[in-house]
């Protein structure tokens, strides 16, 4: 099988507080173990509590060129109108 290597950007995902819009989000330290997991954070300005889906500034890899889509739609895939 043959393969082909796609260039890809890496990016530092940081969440801005939605309370206050200016406050630094930070992880706690504390993991609420529930399926998929979620990660406590707090604003070091407001001091809200949030619980997110991954850590802040958890690294990603992000596709620079937009991945191919099927021509037709799987026939699983959910239709748009839903
Ligand atoms: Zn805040």
């Amino acid at each position: 099988m043959q393969f082909e290597d796609q260039p890809v950007s890496v990016v530092k995902r940081m969440y801005r507080c939605p309370q206050c819009g200016d406050g630094h989000i930070t992880f706690t330290g504390s993991v609420l173990l529930c399926n998929p997991a979620k990660y406590q954070h707090y604003c070091t300005k407001c001091t809200s509590i949030f619980s997110l889906p991954e850590r802040n500034g958890d690294i990603h890899y992000v596709y620079e060129t937009p991945k191919a889509q099927p021509a037709q739609p799987l026939p699983c895939s959910p239709s748009p109108a839903s």
